[in-house]
């Protein structure tokens, strides 16, 4: 499978590879944002849930405080009942009854509240509500009971004193039922006192029946009195009536204080839950948060890594296989498979390399070739040269001696030859002379090739030397009717260190060619110096016929003339130049030519200015391996 899916990425064209790899590691990135977010609206929930339970939790403590207090005043009311009697008015109720409000206030909070959904807290707060609610319409009924009762001006208890007032106005004596009455109102003597005041109203009858007044008045009396009796019985049966409530009072508040403390324990636990599931919540979040990075950094990282692995690996072999063919392994190959760019290009490189391996093999083959080759080439002029010297040498015996017969008879020592025999003799030795002069050549040559030649280093002087040519020269100067100009430049030094017969030859060998092919005009000798280079320079310049362009490199070669044919206008054996060139390189030096057809030439000779130590110079080995490859 993972194989499957390393060639498959492989085969990838390598923006795609990228494209793939970097939507891997965006898609990570929102992935794990994702994370991030369900991750904090978790613990955000779990701290509002903590936050709720703990705000219920307060409400609760609140209506137990509420509960606790509405306790205390119903405690003082008893214990003002056993100290004084039972007393209730609206200044004892008010305060129970702000209590009571503020409960019904902190629920109706409670269940406004959003999460109070829990079942336990949700039963026990609609049970509390009722009870409350219980409460607060028994408090009310005695309300409205201590409105009825009113005091001793109003309600019932005022009717009772102006009813009284009214027969105490007609002569009866009712002081102490007035007296007994306010008892009764203010609930003092409660116990008591309603029977007292009914004995009292009996006696307050007894005293009117008993009077001398007429029947009607007797009658409006007692109607009077009637109605005190109802009076003071509405009065008796509502004390009644409040005692009551107030024992359905402290069995309600019992209740709810005992449902408001179940309450609290339920709020307080919930809080407590609450608060470690949000710190649970925290710690699980904190373990997803670093859980998640450490893994986005893990696959991230495996991604890239991966990703730039399959992309850099073949480049990684490519170049190693490179640096190895290049240092001469061309049997190495890449052997890259995968279809993209690079195993595109590592392939064609595995087939460019196959290619060069066969060149080089075929070039190695040819060089073996060529080197047994060079080896006979070498091995065939060294046997030439060495046959050339040894012909050349014994080629001048039989010449001299020809020459030297021709002299002794244009000398006449054998008698006198005429003009005919004259004539051909003098031919004889001139044609001797050629031949001599062409075998001299050869000899030379072959003995430049053949390593005989050793330079002879020592002081001469330049002027001496363009001196010596200017005489040299001037007799062939007139003869061709040209101009020969000799220029020693002022800088060239008094003394020059050199083979000066060797050197003498060269420029013999030049100006010779310079007045042969020149017709008209003139012939230049210059010796210069360039003392930086540590050079110093003879150039030959004439007016003559020039050179093509196309022969500027073959006239150094042997036998090399450029009008080659037999009827050739220029005498010459055409091995001047090569003996001239072989010559100057033997002397380390260079040999340059500048001419134009039709307008004249210059050989110019740059040789080095050699410090003055005067040694014998054999000729250099890589010199002579060059001469003989001539
Ligand atoms: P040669 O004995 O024929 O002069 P060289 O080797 O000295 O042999 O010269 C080879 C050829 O180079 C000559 O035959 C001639 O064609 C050409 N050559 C040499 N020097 C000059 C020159 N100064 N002007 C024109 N051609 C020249």
């Amino acid at each position: 499978m993972i194989n499957k899916f390393t060639v498959w990425f492989d085969n990838l064209p390598i923006q795609r590879k990228l494209i793939l790899g970097f939507g891997l590691i965006a898609s990570l990135l929102f992935v794990s944002m994702g994370i991030e977010i369900v991750r904090t609206s978790f613990e955000d929930n779990a701290r509002q849930k903590s936050d709720d339970a703990q705000q219920r939790m307060m409400l609760a403590e609140r209506l137990r405080t509420e509960m606790i207090s509405v306790r205390r005043e119903e405690a003082t009311i008893g214990l003002n009942f056993l100290a004084y009697g039972f007393a209730v008015d609206s200044e004892t109720l008010d305060p129970i009854d702000a209590h009571v409000q503020e409960m019904l206030a902190i629920i109706s909070e409670f269940k406004g509240l959003k999460d109070n959904t829990g079942s336990d807290s949700k039963g026990t707060i609609l049970e509390i509500e009722q009870q409350v609610l219980a409460y607060d319409s028994a408090l009310q009924t005695s309300f409205d009971l201590v409105q009825q009762r009113g005091n001793e001006n109003e309600g019932w208890g005022g009717d009772l004193v102006s009813k009284l007032e009214i027969l105490s106005a007609q002569g009866f004596d009712t002081t102490e039922a007035v007296k007994l009455a306010k008892e009764v109102v203010q609930f003092r003597n409660a116990s008591e006192g309603a029977g007292l005041l009914q004995a009292e109203l009996d006696k307050l009858e007894t005293s009117i029946q008993s009077s001398e007044r007429s029947q009607v008045k007797k009658d409006s009396y007692l109607a009077v009195l009637s109605e005190i009796r109802t009076a003071a019985t509405n009065l008796e049966s509502s004390q009644g009536l409040l005692v009551s409530s107030f024992a359905e009072f402290s069995i309600i508040s019992g209740n709810v204080e005992t449902l408001a403390e179940n309450f609290v324990d339920i709020q307080e636990k919930s809080s407590a839950d609450a608060l470690s599931e949000y710190k649970n919540a925290r710690r699980v979040g904190g373990y997803v948060r670093y859980i998640g990075i450490v893994a986005m950094l893990m696959i991230g990282g495996g991604i890239t890594v991966f990703t730039s692995q399959r992309i850099a690996k073949p480049i990684t072999v490519l170049t190693e296989t490179t640096q190895r063919i290049s240092s001469g392994a061309y049997n190495q190959r890449t052997a890259i498979k995968s279809q993209d760019e690079i195993g595109q290009l590592a392939q064609s490189f595995d087939r460019m390399a196959t290619e060069i391996q066969r060149r080089e093999a075929n070039l190695v083959e040819q060089a073996e070739e060529l080197k047994v080759a060079t080896a006979q080439a070498q091995s065939a002029a060294r046997v030439k040269s060495e046959f050339l010297a040894n012909m050349s040498h014994e080629l001048r015996t039989p010449l001299n001696a020809i020459i030297g017969f021709s002299d002794m008879l244009l000398m006449g020592i054998a008698g006198e030859l005429n003009s005919q025999q004259r004539h051909q003799v003098e031919r004889l030795r001139l044609n001797g002379n050629r031949l001599l002069a062409l075998v001299n050549d050869i000899l030379d040559l072959a003995r430049i090739e053949s390593k005989r030649v050793e330079l002879i280093l020592k002081p001469f002087s330049p002027r001496a030397l363009s001196e010596h040519m200017a005489s040299q020269m001037s007799v062939l100067a007139k003869e061709n009717n040209l101009k020969f100009e000799i220029k020693v430049e002022s800088d060239v030094p008094e003394q020059l260190i050199g083979d000066e017969k060797r050197i003498e030859q060269v420029v013999v060998n030049l100006l010779s060619n310079a007045f042969k092919f020149t017709q008209q005009g003139s012939v230049r000798l210059d010796i210069t110096t360039n003392l930086a280079e540590k050079q110093w320079a003879i150039a030959v310049t004439d007016t003559g016929i020039g050179i093509p362009p196309h022969a500027i490199n073959l006239i150094f070669e042997e036998f090399r003339q450029l009008d080659g044919t037999s009827t050739r206008a220029y005498q010459g054996s055409g091995l001047g130049l090569a003996i001239t060139r072989n010559l100057v390189r033997i002397m380390s030096g260079e040999i340059k030519v500048q001419s134009k057809l039709g307008e004249g030439s210059t050989f110019t000779i740059v040789l080095p200015i050699i410090p003055e130590s005067p040694t014998r110079q054999k000729t250099e080995p890589a010199v002579i391996a060059e001469t003989l490859n001539l």
